[in-house]
């Protein structure tokens, strides 16, 4: 198999800020492997950038072996190899998924036994804004049935009072880890006036007391994401949370997100299934798993303003899934 890579640059529609920083541009790698494409969307939180990605694209490629249908193989092979750089292996395994499922000449989510007609309902991030311009934004996106409100700054209350002052929609909020648990309980109890459906992260996810203490005390489902990277980091948030939020780029891509999704579900935990800023490649390849979550937070796509790709329609703040084989995704004419 041949694997071939090239870099894109996606423009923000508005720069997008969460507690610890904000995004103006995101540089993502799309790898093709013969006629598969995939997605790479490296995070430098998680020690993850272009140039990692190309690196561990470069150190890999000749050993992919010729046989697409082994991915379980490939996969492990690649894992024993090298230890993280997770967006760089979701790419790998979106382009082989993609590529057997254009094989078969099957839509992925029919390769993989999966509802392709299950309501995909999405929800729209308003980034950390002043309160009127988070206000001007959700009227913007105002077909959204769910909005998620980033929080965590100090006047955070006010900017979802912002928010839901024009929206009746659902409505989570995502502290990226910017609360500490007592700031936590007040702004959670601040918050729920205005309906919230749950929190994301709302402490560093090293503070286990703290997440403890929330989940007795909250009233309200936490869900984790920071730092909770594949299956085996799952088992230590048993107990301390009520979900976990699932990326394809963070945990290695669809055969992880599928074990993820088994491994949450064993535990009786809910499922988000979550993205970076990405294009459609790889909101695709997350939304043909959509019928296994409870919530999904797919809009990295909606986010820019020049995706490159095209096939994955929205509409009223649902996605319907193409049945064009594999991800169904092709690049945008130009
Ligand atoms: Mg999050």
């Amino acid at each position: 198999m041949r694997l071939t890579y090239h870099t894109i640059d996606l423009k923000l529609k508005h720069p997008f800020r969460i507690s610890r920083s904000v995004t103006e541009l995101k540089k993502n790698v799309i790898v093709q492997i013969d006629e598969g494409v995939g997605e790479a969307a490296p995070s430098q939180y998680y020690g993850e950038n272009a140039d990692t990605v190309i690196e561990f694209l470069e150190k890999v490629k000749g050993q992919l072996g010729d046989d697409p249908f082994q991915i379980e193989s490939i996969l492990s092979n690649l894992d024993k190899k090298v230890s993280g750089n997770f967006s760089a292996k979701a790419a790998i395994d979106m382009a082989l998924y993609d590529l057997v499922a254009k094989r078969l000449n099957l839509p992925l989510y029919k390769l993989l036994g999966l509802d392709g007609k299950a309501p995909l309902v999405t929800s729209y991030t308003i980034g950390i804004d002043t309160p009127e311009k988070m206000k001007e934004k959700t009227k913007q996106a105002k077909d959204f049935l769910v909005y998620k409100v980033k929080v965590g700054v100090e006047n955070d209350v006010e900017m979802v009072k912002a928010v839901r002052e024009v929206t009746d929609a659902n409505i989570r909020v995502d502290a990226n880890a910017g609360w500490s648990a007592e700031e936590a309980l007040e702004k959670i109890d601040q918050l729920k006036e205005y309906r919230i459906e749950f929190v994301e992260q709302p402490v560093d996810p090293k503070d286990k007391a703290g997440l403890k203490k929330l989940k007795e005390k909250a009233g309200i489902p936490i869900i984790i994401d920071e730092q909770l990277m594949t299956s085996k980091d799952i088992p230590d948030f048993v107990g301390l949370c009520d979900g976990i939020n699932i990326k394809l780029a963070k945990c290695g891509g669809i055969r992880e997100a599928l074990r993820m999704i088994h491994v949450a579900r064993a535990h009786g935990l809910k499922v988000m299934l979550g993205c970076m800023i990405e294009s459609s490649v790889g909101i695709a390849a997350a939304a043909h798993l959509g019928s296994l979550a409870d919530f999904l937070d797919l809009d990295g796509n909606l986010l820019v303003s020049n995706d490159p790709y095209e096939g994955l329609r929205l509409d009223k703040g649902k996605y319907y899934l193409s049945d064009l084989p594999g991800l169904g995704i092709v690049a945008k004419q130009k």
